[in-house]
């Protein structure tokens, strides 16, 4: 886009915001509305851009993206009238007669950049939220997903008020320019690197944010489980997306007396999943570039694989991959992986488990698969992490009333649901007061007795 009809697009929107229409009950309704028809009305269209991008089923783009948009958009639409009301509170003595209250207000433009890998769910999710409060939004999706962009920016603009709602694509360099624009607030999804980035921009202008980011989410896999099931979830969890999910589990830890059974239960339900050979399977993506492919072959090529390790650069394809004989300073252990590559370590007691974890930086998600309440009640007390989610793994970010967000190196701030509305709104205070009574005893001259009754009153009254 030219540099001057971004400008002039920008001056438009915040134009928009001053008249004050996102605000009204029924511009936002009307927007969450339009975008739940844009869903629906462009469900193929949805599918078949993110397929092309990295060959994603429509199941699982229904799954993780239209359809829990849907249900966020329908969540916020049952509950934007109470989370809109102002909050009475109660007034101390020696302040009455008053009348207090806070209410949520919108922070202005805002700008949403998304990451790739839900093209549209981490655009549109933090935009529902956005709408809801009645901010004006810019949206920029990423560059590396580009049928899922040019289809978000053509669809919103022909669904949505045009007026406050804008899709701006490119890539480092345009999103450079947005930044040195002043908005409202700032909500990033993606990479920790570039989160430092986006937030030394956005100190520039003192904007607040939220950094949504990833990091090493892991599965702990103890005594006690039911294997079979503990496997056929965390082998769907890891490989959805190509493994490509900032909550998937990133590696896990298995207790060391089931580690070979667990292993077996995995290869069994990657078969049972994609077949004899999941490059065949129309539901297993690929990697979504050639730099991150190579990023991962890299990785594979030093580590000891236990089932798959099947790859192809022409097709970007990596088969799913289970590795064994890892240590906490195997090279697949220093970063997140991002790709379908699963690191199983043993442990013998619970505490080596929940000391690896807190030797690394808080993740976004800590899973555990455990029918003794004592463990899950332990693991949960001796670790942080931004979610948990017990005997299953992603569906705590699928829950609407359920705030969503890191901690840490894994970002801050949260959204969805209520959680998502708050983040794009700020308190307003007010205190309304009459102008009588009006008595002399706060106005200097500060005489002995005064200083005496004011100590008095504010001791006994407030
Ligand atoms: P990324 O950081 O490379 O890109 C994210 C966005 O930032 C893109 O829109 C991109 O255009 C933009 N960008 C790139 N360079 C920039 C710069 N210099 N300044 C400002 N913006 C810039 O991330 P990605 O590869 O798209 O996504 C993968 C990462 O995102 C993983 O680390 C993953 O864990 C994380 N992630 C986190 C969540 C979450 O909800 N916490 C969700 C999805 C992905």
């Amino acid at each position: 886009m030219q540099k001057d009809q971004f400008f002039l697009e920008l001056a438009v929107l915040r134009e928009t915001f001053e008249s004050g229409i996102t605000r009204d009950f029924g511009w936002r309704i009307s927007q969450l509305l339009a975008l739940q028809k844009f869903l629906l009305e462009c469900q193929k269209e949805i599918a078949a851009a993110v397929h092309l991008d990295f060959g994603k089923s429509a199941a699982e783009t229904f799954l993780t993206e239209t359809g829990y948009l849907r249900s966020e958009i329908r969540f916020a639409l049952r509950h934007i009238s109470s989370w809109m009301k102002p909050h009475r509170v109660s007034i101390p003595l020696i302040y009455q007669p008053s009348k207090a209250s806070y209410s949520p207000e919108p922070y202005g433009v805002v700008l949403i950049i998304g990451a790739w890998n839900y093209p549209f769910n981490l655009s549109l999710a933090p935009l529902i939220s956005a709408i809801a409060a009645g901010n004006c939004a810019v949206i920029k999706p990423s560059e590396h997903a580009p049928h899922s962009s040019a289809l978000l920016a053509e669809g919103l603009s022909h669904y949505l008020d045009q007026s406050a709602i804008r899709v701006i694509e490119g890539g480092v360099e345009e999103i450079k320019e947005l930044l040195a624009e002043r908005f409202g607030y700032i909500f990033f999804t993606g990479s920790r690197a570039v989160g430092r980035e986006v937030m030394h921009a956005a100190a520039r202008h003192l904007t607040p944010l939220t950094l949504e980011l990833g990091g090493k989410c892991p599965c702990i896999v103890e005594e006690s489980s039911d294997l079979r099931v503990a496997a056929r979830r965390i082998v769907w969890a890891k490989f959805l997306n190509g493994g490509q999910t900032c909550l998937a589990p990133d590696y896990v830890l298995v207790h060391e007396k089931r580690e070979v059974e667990l292993l077996a239960c995995m290869r069994e339900a990657i078969t049972d999943f994609y077949g004899d050979d999941p490059r065949l399977s129309p539901d297993y993506p690929r990697i979504v570039n050639i730099e991150q492919f190579q990023r991962l072959e890299n990785i594979l090529a030093g580590s000891l694989v236990w089932s798959g390790g099947k790859s192809d650069p022409g097709e970007r394809y990596i088969s799913p991959t289970i590795l064994r004989g890892v240590t906490l300073t195997s090279s697949v252990m220093q970063s997140e992986i991002f790709g379908p590559l699963l690191p199983v370590i043993a442990y013998g007691e619970l505490s080596e488990a929940l000391d690896i974890i807190r030797s690394e930086d808080a993740p976004l998600a800590l899973y555990l698969f455990s029918s003794d309440q004592d463990v899950q009640d332990r693991v949960v007390r001796d670790s942080r992490s931004g979610g948990v989610c017990i005997n299953d793994l992603l569906f705590q970010a699928a829950i609407p009333g359920l705030p969503f967000g890191g901690l840490g190196k894994s970002g801050f701030g949260a959204y969805h649901g209520k959680a998502g509305f708050d983040t794009f709104s700020f308190q307003r205070s007010v205190l309304r007061r009459p102008l009588y009574p009006d008595p002399g005893l706060r106005y200097p001259p500060y005489s002995w007795w005064k200083f005496m009754l004011l100590k008095r009153l504010v001791t006994f009254f407030q």
